[in-house]
């Protein structure tokens, strides 16, 4: 029997759905805060989660932050969270690299001093952070000193990006055994007011073309992100849901991995977008269907206080 999907989330169901999971994981940006900003009564029905006995997890696309600064964000913000809650690409790429890639050698890194730290603390050095200039002339640039320890390219969201970075990641990637991983596709990242930045996904998709090589994605809908929380607390899929504001990401990483679903309307994707995808009747399209929908998760708190 096909199971209904797109479900608008209120009254009896919430508490239904939250009694027949054991652990939620919410994405950050669009879902419990947009920018420096919380949405509000998000703060409220985590810390609520939590007396109610759930495990909660924060699983974030976004490589700009280490777990610990992801912790004091969130503190700062009146959520009851700690580090070892946090699953960012910053410290998820450094855990594939360890134990997926078992790199053996230096990371190129295209990207932030926070996932310099990340990959620090799993015992893998870096070069290539900050704006890494070369001069010459076009030969001089296809001729650019490479470090020969130098066993990866990882490419991370990088205020520094330039052509001259690209250009080294391309002199490195010339070497097919150089391993090319990028923390996540999203390319744009929402900001307050409606506004938006370039995100890593443009990065990424300029050194793909120079490279003629795909990238390896760490974050979400790469299972990978969930097989982190999952190794390390023994989650059950059955017994977990993601929420998501972002069908192509989050939504799909819950249908990749057997997870419930809820969108909340207060980010990237909207209520159009995922019946789209239901009618579209497409295989492929069918697992950015979220089960259910939410205006905000601020409409999950009667029922964890009720
Ligand atoms: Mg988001």
């Amino acid at each position: 029997m096909a199971v209904s999907k797109c479900n608008r989330l209120n009254g009896a169901l919430i508490k239904e759905l939250l009694d027949s999971v054991e652990s939620v994981l919410f994405d950050c940006d669009g879902v419990i805060w947009r920018g420096d900003q919380a949405i509000a009564g998000a703060p409220e029905v985590i810390n609520s989660l939590k007396k109610n006995g759930k495990r909660v997890f924060f699983v974030t696309n976004n490589s700009t932050k280490t777990r610990k600064m992801y912790a004091d964000k969130l503190a700062k913000m009146g959520f009851n969270a700690t580090e070892d809650e946090v699953f960012g690409t910053a410290y998820c790429s450094a855990m594939y690299l360890k134990s997926v890639s078992k790199l053996k050698g230096k990371v190129y890194l295209i990207g932030s001093n926070a996932m310099k730290e990340e990959l620090l603390n799993v015992g893998i050095e870096e070069v290539g952070t900050g704006p890494d200039p070369i001069t010459g002339v076009q030969i001089d640039w296809a001729n650019v000193p490479l470090d020969p320890e130098v066993k990866a390219v990882v490419v991370g969201f990088d205020e520094h990006f330039s052509y001259m970075k690209l250009n080294r990641a391309l002199q490195y990637l010339s070497n097919p055994e150089c391993l090319l991983i990028g923390t996540n596709t999203d390319t744009q990242l929402p900001l307050e007011g409606g506004k938006a930045v370039p995100g890593t996904g443009c990065l990424l998709k300029a050194v793909e073309t120079a490279a003629q090589r795909k990238a390896q994605v760490v974050g979400k809908p790469n299972h990978f992100m969930f097989d982190c929380v999952a190794n390390q607390y023994g989650l059950d899929p059955a017994e977990t849901l993601m929420v998501g504001d972002r069908l192509d990401t989050d939504i799909l990483l819950g249908s990749n991995c057997g997870l419930k679903t809820l969108l909340t309307l207060t980010g990237v994707s909207t209520l159009a977008d995922a019946k789209d995808h239901q009618l579209s009747g497409c295989p492929d399209r069918l697992g950015m269907v979220p089960d259910y929908f939410v205006e905000t998760i601020a409409e999950l708190l009667p029922a964890l206080q009720g």
